[in-house]
Parts: structure tokens; C-alpha cells; sequence
């Protein structure tokens, strides 16, 4: 193969790392936030049904609007929410990452600065290079949690023209108030994306940010049917905003982007979204157990409103992540001195992950009070 530092790359994507982490086989796999539930059965039978008979077009491209599954995601954004969110203002694509792309293609680009608050989602930074926007990384309080009065200070510097608010944050799991999005909003004049992947996995009384879209057109709360939906294969993403960012979208969205199939597969499941989010209760119960059997092992956690944990304290995270998957428990080492993050899963993955953690806690932890190597 030639050296890849040959080819005439733009100069900012030298160097970089492509999003992913190590998949080592392991018998429980607890890396990448997926609802690990089995689909239900009359999904299953439907999906065949509407794929067969979507199959029977494939010689037409698909609607390029996607008009009746953006009206389907309208109507579980407004069942849900209480807010009232038409068609005109949800927009989807392949997976909420290239809806954020396609966001960042036409508010951010050359010349141009996304901001978010580290640590986050790092595919932020990654869609942003890509898309030759600037990255400017923000800064959190020690307990991961964003200092509203910090956060507008930083915008008012930094004056991006893309901020991103992960809510609930991934890696640490804990919503932001929506009085913080408010106020980061009020201090940019750019778009603020609250990235909402995991938000049917909040506690009770965490509302979503959609309740905050009128009168403020350069919001905008992205979704996705990969976490809570339990169709992470499936690739649908979608956001709720004024009609006009949708608007704006269609400049920057490949003609067809989203397959007939695509399109036919995500109608059916929404059809279905009681039984497919009947799940969302049993990872919760998961997760509260989680965090409430880590104080007895000598650990703690961040508090999470997803569908997953921050864990800690290690002296040394990366030695941790080793010695569970040597106990055939996969986590996620995201980088964070001291921490490691573990995906709720169903009731037996949960008591495999807690079994190999109680064994290798005692010579991992390290005391609050020591700094984590
Ligand atoms: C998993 C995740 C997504 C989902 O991406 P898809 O492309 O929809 O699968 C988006 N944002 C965050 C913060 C995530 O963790």
C-alpha cells in the first residue's frame, strides 16, 4: 500500500483518527449504547411485508422528500413531547450523524466554527473536520455538568456559528438544563444543535428541548431511532426545527438520499413505537441498578439519563477495561482519566458486568480523593 501521508490529503484530515473503537470479541458486549432487546415479533413479520412490497419499486427512486415518514416522525415528536412539531419542520437522513453533517454543511464550512462542550459526543469534532468547519472544544465543570454563566462566556468569545448540546451528554450520561440551552442560545447568533440521541431514556421530569422550538429558529434537536427505537442497523436520524433550517437542508442533501427501503422500514417501526419503546423501562431499571450496586464495590458514577453509565474511580481506566473484557466483559474506554462507561443492558448481561466488576474493583479503584492516573 502506498504511505498515506503521499496522497495530497487536505492538510486538516492528516493525522486524524477515524471514529470507532476496538470490537474484540467478548461474550457481552456493552461498548455502543444499543438497546440489546430482540425486536418484537410483529415488527419483524411487518418489516417483511412492507420491504417486500417496497421492493417491488426499487426501479423508482425513492421520494426525495420522504414526506409520509417525516409526517410519522411528527406525530410521535408531538405524542410524545406535548409540543406541536408538523411535518415541514422534521428533516431525516441515514443516522442523526448525517443529519448533524448535513447541518454542518450548510450553517458551518470554511471559515467557519462549531463549538461544543468536551467531553462529548466525538463525532462532533469528526463531522466537523470533515465538513473543513473549525472546532473550538468548551470546557465542563469537574462533575461533567455545563456552568451555564461558563458556557455563554465561552460562545461570546468563541462567537461559533454551530454549537452543540449533547443532551443526555455522551460519555457522562447526565441531560442539561433547558434553561442552560436557553441562555446558550440567546448568547450566539449561530445554530445551536441539542443533540437528543438518548432522550427517551431520561429520568422523570427532564423535558426535551423540543418544547423550546417556537420563536427560536436556530434551534435545532436531533434524533435518532438507533438507542431507545433498538434500530441502530437501520440508519434513521431526524430533527425538529423551524421549516426553515429544513429548508436550508435541501441545499446541502444528496437528491434521494434516503433509500425506499430505508423509508419503508422506519414507517413500519414507528407504526410499532409502543412495543418497540416498551423496552426503554426494562434498560432503565438496568442502568438505576447499575449505579446503585456501585457504592458497595467502592465506585461511583455520574448520574445518567441514558441508557448507560460513567464509572469510576480507576487508577488506571484502560487497566480496568482490559481486565473485564479478560472476563469476557466488553465496556468503553472513552478516554476520560479514571472513568469507563458501560451500556445497560438486559437483566443477565447486567449481572455478568456487575460479577467481573465486583472481582476486579478491589484492585483498580482508587478513593475519590486520589487523582486517577
Ligand atoms: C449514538 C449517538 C448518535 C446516533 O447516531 P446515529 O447516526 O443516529 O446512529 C447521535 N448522537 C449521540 C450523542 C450518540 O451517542
Amino acid at each position: 500500500m502506498t504511505d498515506p501521508t503521499e496522497l495530497p490529503l487536505r492538510p486538516e484530515l492528516r493525522g486524524r483518527s477515524p471514529y470507532g473503537a476496538p470490537q474484540p470479541p467478548a461474550a457481552h458486549r456493552l461498548n455502543t449504547n444499543e438497546n440489546p432487546h430482540p425486536l418484537p415479533a410483529e415488527l419483524l413479520a411487518d418489516l417483511g411485508a412492507a420491504l417486500g412490497s417496497a421492493a417491488l419499486e426499487l426501479n423508482r427512486y425513492p421520494d426525495r422528500d420522504a414526506l409520509a415518514l417525516r409526517a410519522d416522525l411528527a406525530a410521535y415528536l408531538t405524542r410524545t413531547s406535548g409540543e406541536q412539531i408538523a411535518r415541514e419542520q422534521v428533516w431525516a437522513a441515514n443516522g442523526s450523524n448525517e443529519v448533524l453533517q448535513q447541518v454542518l454543511q450548510a450553517f458551518g464550512g470554511a471559515g467557519r466554527t462549531a463549538l461544543g462542550f468536551t467531553p462529548s459526543y466525538s463525532m462532533h469534532p469528526i463531522l466537523s473536520a470533515g465538513t473543513g468547519t473549525a472546532w473550538v472544544d468548551g470546557t465542563r465543570r469537574a462533575d461533567f455538568t455545563i456552568d451555564a454563566a461558563a458556557a455563554v462566556a465561552q460562545v461570546r468569545e468563541v462567537r461559533p456559528d454551530v454549537v452543540f448540546v449533547t443532551s443526555p451528554n455522551n460519555p457522562t450520561g447526565t441531560a442539561v438544563a433547558l434553561e442552560t440551552v436557553v441562555q446558550i442560545h440567546d448568547a450566539t447568533g449561530g445554530v445551536v444543535v441539542v443533540d437528543e440521541a438518548y432522550t427517551e431514556f431520561a429520568r422523570p421530569g427532564t423535558p426535551s428541548a423540543l418544547t423550546l422550538l417556537p420563536g427560536r429558529p436556530r434551534l435545532i434537536v436531533s434524533r435518532t431511532m438507533s438507542k431507545a427505537f433498538g434500530m441502530a442497523g437501520l440508519r434513521l436520524g431526524y430533527l425538529a426545527a423551524d421549516p426553515a433550517v429544513v429548508d436550508a437542508l435541501q441545499l446541502v442533501r444528496l437528491p434521494y438520499h434516503l433509500s425506499s427501503l430505508t423509508q419503508a422500514a422506519a414507517r413500519t417501526a414507528l407504526a410499532h413505537t409502543d412495543a418497540l419503546l416498551a423496552t426503554v423501562d426494562a434498560v432503565k431499571e438496568q442502568r438505576d441498578r447499575i449505579v446503585a450496586e456501585l457504592p458497595a464495590m467502592g465506585l461511583t458514577s455520574v448520574p445518567s439519563d441514558a441508557n448507560f453509565v460513567l464509572f469510576g474511580h480507576f487508577a488506571d481506566a484502560h487497566a480496568a477495561w482490559q481486565a473485564l473484557l479478560d472476563r469476557g466483559v466488553l465496556v468503553r474506554d472513552v478516554g476520560l482519566p479514571g472513568w469507563l462507561r458501560v451500556t445497560a443492558g438486559t437483566k443477565d448481561e447486567t449481572d455478568a458486568f456487575l460479577t467481573a466488576l465486583g472481582e476486579i474493583a478491589p484492585e483498580h479503584r482508587t478513593t475519590l480523593g486520589d487523582s486517577p492516573a
